[in-house]
C-alpha cells in the first residue's frame, strides 16, 4: 500500500505524529492506501508556509501571472481526468462515470477564475467631499483554510481553491478522512504548473487533529467549509471566536415537485437522479419527492419502475448505476434511517435494506430505497440521510406543496416539474432554497452562484459571487487640496 506524504512549504512531507491511517475502496471494504494522521504541527507548520507565500512570492505575482498559473493547472487536470477519477472513484466508491464527468469539468473553473483573477478591480468614488480622492481596492484576505467533504472531493476542494487563488489569497486544504488520496495527486499538479511554494499546503487527517487547529489558526484569515450542518455550526463558533469570515456549504433536505402538468417521463428521470444518482450521497440530494395528488398513483408506479432498472455493481465499471455508499459509519446510518421511517409508519415500496447482490461484492451497499405515505413531520422527511432514500409526500396545490417544501430547517436546492411558465415562475419565487431547478435536476455551472438558505450555508461558491468572499475592500482617501483642516473637527 503506497504511504503518502503531506505538502507543506512545497515539500511532501511526513506528518509530525509518525502516524498514517489506512484508507478503505469502499466497494471491496479493504484498505488500499496510507493517509498520513497530521496534527497541530503540522497546520502550524502549513499555515506558516502559506503565510510566508502570501507575504512573499504569491503576493508579487501580477494578478495576469496569477491568472495564468490557474489556467495552467486547468491544462493539467484536462490532462491527468483520467487518473483522477480512477483514484477518486477507487478511494470513494462514486460512480467513474460521474468522477470522469467532474474531473473533465473541474478545468473549466481555473480558466474562468483564472481569467477574473486581472479583472477585479476598485472603483473611484466621486467623493462628496473638495479636495479628497477616494478610491477603493479588492484585496486578498490572507491564508485560507479549505476544508472538504468527502463526496466529491476535488470538485469542492476546486470551488474554494480556485477563487481563493485568483483573489491573490494563499490556501491551506484538509481533504476529508475518507478521500484524501486523489489529493495527493492534485497537489502534484500544482507543483507541475508551477505554483511558488506554500501557495498551496495539503495537511491531512481527522477534524478535531487538523481542522480545529487550522480553524482557530491566528494566522488563518478565512475559512471555507463544506460539511455537515452540525460541523459547520461548531466551525462557526471557532471562527466567531476569531472574527474570521466563514463560507458553509452545509447540507440539505431538498423537495423535488412534481405538478399533474409535468412531462412526465423527465419528471420521472428527474427524481431517480435526484435521489440516486451518487447513491444519493449528494448535498443536493432531491430526498423528498412532492407529488401532485391527481398524478400520485401512475407517478409512484413509473418511479418504481424506473428505479428498479438502477444496476449496482463495481463504481469503476462504466455500466453500473448505483454504487456503494462511501463509509462504514454513513452506510450504518442509512441503514438506521431506513428503520426509523418503518418504525414511525412510512410505507417501504422498494429496497428497504443492505443490498447483498453479488455484483456488489463485500461493499457497503444499500438498495435503493423509496417510502411511500411519509408524513412531514417524520425524522425522515426532516433529517438529511446522505443516502438513496427518497421520501414520497403528496400534495393538493401549490400552496400546500411551497408549505412542505418550505418546512425545514435547510434551503440548499429545490426542482419544480410543470409545463406551465406561470408556476414555474411563482415556485421559482417562493422557494426558500439558493438554488431552483425547473424541469431539471443536478445541474451546476462554474459560472452560476451556489449555496444555500437557512441553515444550508453561508455564502456562494462558483460564479462572480465566489470570488467576492475571497476578497476585502480598502477605501483609500488622498489629499490632494494641499491644506490642512482644522485638526479637531472630523473632516
Ligand atoms: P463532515 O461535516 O463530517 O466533515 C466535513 C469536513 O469537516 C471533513 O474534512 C471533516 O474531517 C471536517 N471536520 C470534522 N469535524 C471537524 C472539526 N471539529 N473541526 C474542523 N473540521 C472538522 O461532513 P461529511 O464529510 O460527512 O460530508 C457530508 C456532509 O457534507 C453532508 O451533510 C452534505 O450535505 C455536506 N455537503 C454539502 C455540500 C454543499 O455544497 N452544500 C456538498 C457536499 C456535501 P474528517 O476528515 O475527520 O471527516
Amino acid at each position: 500500500m503506497k504511504k503518502h506524504q503531506m505538502l507543506i512549504g512545497g515539500k511532501w512531507v511526513d506528518p509530525a505524529s509518525g502516524d498514517w491511517f489506512e484508507t478503505l475502496n469502499p466497494f471491496t471494504a479493504k484498505p488500499w492506501a496510507l493517509v498520513p494522521r497530521g496534527s497541530k504541527p503540522d497546520v502550524d507548520r502549513a499555515v506558516e508556509a502559506a503565510d510566508c507565500a502570501y507575504r512573499g512570492e504569491w503576493r508579487k505575482l501580477t494578478a495576469t501571472a496569477r491568472g495564468a498559473l490557474l489556467r495552467k493547472l486547468g491544462d493539467l487536470i484536462a490532462s491527468e481526468a483520467q487518473r483522477l477519477s480512477e483514484i477518486e472513484s477507487t478511494d470513494n466508491g462514486k460512480l467513474i462515470a460521474e468522477m470522469r464527468g467532474q474531473l473533465n469539468y473541474i478545468p473549466q473553473w481555473f480558466y474562468y477564475f483564472g481569467g477574473l483573477a486581472d479583472k477585479i478591480e476598485g472603483r473611484v468614488i466621486p467623493i462628496d467631499k473638495p479636495g479628497v480622492f477616494n478610491f477603493t481596492r479588492e484585496e486578498p484576505l490572507g491564508v485560507v483554510a479549505a476544508i472538504t467533504a468527502w463526496n466529491s472531493p476535488l470538485l469542492l476542494a476546486t470551488w474554494k481553491l480556485a477563487p481563493a487563488l485568483a483573489a491573490g489569497n494563499t490556501v491551506v486544504w484538509k481533504p476529508s478522512e475518507y478521500s484524501s488520496i486523489s489529493a495527493f495527486a492534485f497537489g502534484e499538479l500544482f507543483e507541475k504548473a508551477g505554483f511558488p511554494p506554500g501557495v498551496v499546503n495539503i495537511v491531512t487527517g481527522f477534524g478535531p487533529e487538523v481542522g480545529e487547529p487550522l480553524t482557530t489558526h491566528p494566522k488563518v484569515a478565512k475559512i471555507a467549509f463544506t460539511g455537515g450542518d452540525k460541523t459547520g455550526e461548531h466551525i462557526y463558533q471557532m471562527a466567531a471566536k476569531g472574527i474570521k469570515p466563514v463560507t458553509l456549504e452545509l447540507g440539505g433536505k431538498s423537495a423535488n415537485i412534481v405538478f399533474d402538468d409535468a412531462e412526465l417521463d423527465d419528471a420521472v428521470k428527474g427524481v431517480v437522479s435526484g435521489i440516486f444518482a451518487a447513491t444519493g450521497q449528494t448535498c443536493i440530494a432531491g430526498s423528498r419527492a412532492l407529488i401532485h395528488r391527481p398524478i400520485y398513483a401512475e407517478f409512484v408506479e413509473r418511479l418504481l419502475a424506473l428505479a428498479k432498472t438502477a444496476r449496482m455493481g463495481d463504481p469503476l465499471d462504466p455500466g453500473t448505476q448505483v454504487g456503494p455508499v462511501t463509509t462504514q459509519p454513513q452506510y450504518n446510518k442509512i441503514l438506521d434511517y431506513i428503520r426509523i421511517a418503518k418504525e414511525e409508519g412510512a410505507v417501504c415500496r422498494m429496497g428497504g435494506g443492505p443490498a447483498k447482490r453479488p455484483e456488489c461484492g463485500a461493499g457497503w451497499f444499500v438498495e435503493p430505497t423509496i417510502f411511500t405515505d411519509v408524513k412531514p413531520e417524520m425524522r425522515i422527511a426532516n433529517e438529511e440521510v446522505f443516502g438513496p432514500v427518497l421520501s414520497i409526500i403528496p400534495f393538493d396545490d401549490e400552496e400546500e406543496a411551497l408549505r412542505i417544501a418550505n418546512n425545514t430547517v435547510y434551503g440548499l436546492a429545490a426542482g419544480v416539474w410543470t409545463k406551465s411558465i406561470r408556476r414555474a415562475l411563482l415556485m421559482s419565487e417562493r422557494l426558500e432554497a439558493g438554488t431552483v431547478w425547473v424541469n431539471t435536476y443536478r445541474a451546476v455551472s462554474y459560472m452560476s452562484p451556489f449555496g444555500g438558505y437557512k441553515r444550508s450555508g453561508i455564502g456562494r461558491e462558483s460564479g462572480l459571487d465566489a470570488i467576492r468572499e475571497y476578497l476585502q475592500t480598502k477605501s483609500v482617501w488622498i489629499d490632494i487640496a494641499g491644506n490642512a483642516p482644522n485638526p479637531f473637527v472630523m473632516r
